[in-house]
């Protein structure tokens, strides 16, 4: 069944690979970008995830022109790495408010609409070190285990409406966000990894597409991990 779907800070990395797998499955795609240009072949919004403002005109644009996005994928993030001893209230803070606040501000506005629907999918993007802890990523750490006990309460709260929420949650991915680790870094990551190598931003994508698709109907409150056993089901 082909749907609207929306994939935030879309215009690169495992947003963009999100964006081509849910078109290639037959969804019609909107990205949602904050920077830079839109990628070409899709419908696009600009959105700022840590604005209420940027992200409630940014649905009522989508809903105006193209309808109601029923897959909703909240992928936009950032780091501001740093040892905690080093690392202020404004590194703390902007990282949960682009993180986990932001996907909040997507995740209350998107499901407004759906409750009358009765059908839909959240989809958050999160990421190992959820579960895991990371020294140098109290903040980030932090912002993305919240996201797992958000997406299980919109998933509480929402369910008897036909709404699934889950989360994914990505390994060391070839990205932007990892290109500034030195080769030492990459060599003891990928040694620590069991499948002993980086994920590709197609293969986040993939279970994306899956978790958006009729097959996955009856998954919900989920932490699917996507991390090489880096995590081990954690
Ligand atoms: P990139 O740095 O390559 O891309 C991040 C995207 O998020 C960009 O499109 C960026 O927009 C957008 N973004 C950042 N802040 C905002 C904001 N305030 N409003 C709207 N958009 C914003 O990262 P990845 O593709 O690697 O990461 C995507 C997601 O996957 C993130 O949530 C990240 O935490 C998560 N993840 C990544 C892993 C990895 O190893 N790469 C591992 C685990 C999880 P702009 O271009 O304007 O900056």
């Amino acid at each position: 069944m082909s749907s609207l779907a929306l994939v935030t800070g879309a215009n690169r990395g495992i947003g963009l690979a999100i964006a081509k797998a849910l078109k290639a499955a037959g969804h019609d795609v909107v990205v949602s970008y904050r920077s830079g240009e839109a990628p070409e072949g899709f419908k696009s919004v600009l959105m700022d995830v840590t604005s209420t403002q940027s992200v409630d005109a940014a649905f009522d644009s989508i809903e105006a022109q193209w309808g109601l996005p029923e897959i909703i994928v909240a992928n936009a993030g950032i780091t501001k790495d740093g040892l905690v001893m080093r690392m202020s209230d404004e590194d703390f803070q902007s990282v949960i408010d682009a993180n986990l606040t932001g996907a909040f501000r997507v995740a209350r506005r998107a499901t407004k609409p759906l409750l009358k629907l009765k059908r839909g999918r959240l989809i958050f993007v999160g990421s190992v070190v959820g579960a895991t802890g990371s020294a140098g990523q109290v903040n980030y750490a932090s912002s993305k285990s919240g996201l797992v006990g958000m997406a299980r309460s919109f998933a509480r709260e929402i369910g008897s409406r036909g709404i699934t929420s889950n989360v994914i949650a990505p390994g060391f991915v070839e990205t932007d966000m990892t290109s500034t680790l030195d080769e030492k870094r990459r060599s003891e990551i990928s040694a620590s990894v069991p499948l002993g190598r980086f994920c590709t931003p197609d293969e986040i994508a993939a279970v994306v597409a899956f978790i958006a698709s009729p097959q996955a109907s009856y998954i919900t409150g989920a932490l699917i991990p996507v991390d090489g056993g880096l995590g081990m089901g954690h």
